[in-house]
């Protein structure tokens, strides 16, 4: 079937990024799965619902929150409550502020380091600013093994242009006063965080907002190959074939440069350099009326299989049946190998029972894993160049790519959509 588009882009992909350009730019959406959201999506087990992955607004952009209103979305706030398990126990988040509960040896090492930072060369990795930054005591107590166990390689081998403020550095006296007691703090850009507060819905209530908004979404419509030639994407192995004037792609890079019949030398080196981790997601519903009142916890120690575990009944009500509460741990993985399914849920479960954090007694009534391919790109050494070569590349080819796999970027839901928006707007003018 042939559909002609060719006075309009068209945008691939209906995560936030994509449902964003359709929105601003009245462009149509095509997108692989039945439902819009990507990685913004939320589902629901036996009367359990999940985001993929812990998913929390800390967003202070006005445009987009007054966006969310004038789609009608719900906000809930919420006080922090975040931890780091470290030593056996749990301190507060920033772990920076909150070493009481550490042994002392640890605590005079992270403080002594902390009081000689901040000086020398300027960094060449992140490795070498976390420890400029914070001294090697926090570096190799906590910052450095989360790395390592969140980005799946050693942070030696990334660049640091990405973190802005989300490894908060905090004044010394904080520092020295949380060597001897706890101290609940506004540091970092979480403090207070939003939510919506849809019953039963999760943050997909946010990409549920937005679809309605626009022309209906095309689902079930993978791209499985683009001609730039005749400007057409060809859908389902060639069940449908829609020509467009313009191409805004959100799909992750390296599958977007796989629909593309050949590319120069150049692009191919550019594409097999971009790295990324993969994010397994466990998620257990508990027959326990309150597991706990934390949203989530930290664990920067290699013998557990998670880096991060939360508590999605805790951000807004009806995300668990009444009396029950629910689990989500995170698990980083190499995309070329995936844990094994029950291996996986087994090892996660007796984690949580070594961690204290549920009970060998307490029931699982629900057990399920996502598997989130495209989970956080790697900001490695070759990152910035490669992504240039590509968005040139695509460019003239008149693809626009844009969102979080598209710009290969970090970018938080509200930065995915201000993308596609971006995209789509300055297309429009041109369109
Ligand atoms: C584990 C995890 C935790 C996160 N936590 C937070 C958080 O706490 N707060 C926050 O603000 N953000 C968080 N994010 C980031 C947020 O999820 C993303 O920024 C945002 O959802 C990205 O949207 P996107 O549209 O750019 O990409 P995606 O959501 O990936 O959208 C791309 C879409 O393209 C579709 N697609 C792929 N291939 C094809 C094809 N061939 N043809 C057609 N369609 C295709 C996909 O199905 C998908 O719907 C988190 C992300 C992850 C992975």
């Amino acid at each position: 079937m042939e559909e002609n588009r060719k006075d309009s882009a068209i945008v691939l992909g209906a995560g936030l990024a994509g449902l964003s350009a359709g929105y601003h730019g009245g462009f149509p959406v095509y997108e692989a799965a039945n439902y819009s959201g990507g990685a913004s999506y939320s589902y629901a087990v036996d009367g359990f619902v999940f985001d993929i992955g812990i998913h929390i607004l800390q967003s202070k952009d006005d445009y987009f929150l007054s966006l969310l209103k004038n789609l009608n979305v719900d906000l809930v706030s919420r006080q922090r409550s975040g931890w780091i398990y470290s030593y056996g126990c749990l301190s507060r988040y920033p772990f920076q502020v909150n070493t009481s509960h550490l042994p002392w040896l640890v605590r005079a090492r992270c403080v002594a380091g902390f009081i000689a930072a901040g000086k020398g060369n300027s960094p060449a990795n992140y490795e070498q600013w976390m420890i400029q930054q914070f001294g090697p005591g926090f570096a190799s107590t906590f910052l450095i093994p989360y790395a390592e166990k969140f980005w799946g390689c050693s942070p030696s081998e990334m660049t640091f242009e990405w973190v802005g403020n989300r490894v908060p550095r905090p004044r010394l006296t904080e520092v020295i006063k949380g060597m001897l007691a706890d101290q609940e703090t506004k540091l970092g850009t979480h403090a207070y965080f939003q939510y919506p507060s849809d019953k039963g819905v999760g943050f997909a209530a946010i990409a549920r907002a937005l679809e309605k908004k626009i022309e209906p979404v095309h689902y079930r419509m993978k791209a499985t190959g683009i001609d730039p030639q005749t400007k057409t994407v060809i859908f389902n192995d060639g069940e449908k074939r829609v020509g467009y004037r313009r191409l805004i792609s959100t799909i992750p890079l390296p599958e977007l440069i796989r629909l593309l019949p050949q590319h120069p030398a150049e692009v191919k080196t550019a594409v097999e350099r971009l790295r990324h981790n993969s994010i397994a997601v466990v998620n257990l519903g508990i027959n326990r009326a309150v597991l706990t009142d934390k949203h989530w916890v930290h664990f920067p120690e290699k013998d557990i299989s998670f880096f991060r575990i939360s508590f999605p009944g805790n951000f807004t009500d009806g995300l668990n049946p009444p009396e029950t509460s629910s689990i989500q741990a995170e698990v980083s993985y190499d995309a070329a190998q995936p844990p094994e399914r029950e291996e996986l849920l087994q090892k996660v479960i007796s984690d949580l029972v070594k961690t204290g954090i549920i009970d060998g007694k307490d029931e699982i009534l629900v057990k399920d894993v996502f598997y989130q391919k495209y989970g956080y790109v790697v900001y490695d050494h070759h990152r910035r160049d490669s992504v240039k070569t590509l968005h040139d590349y695509l460019n003239s080819l008149d693809i626009y790519p844009c969102g979080r796999y598209g710009a290969w970027e970090y970018l938080w839901s509200d930065e995915a959509m201000q993308s596609g928006r971006r995209t789509a707007e300055s297309l429009g003018k041109r369109c």
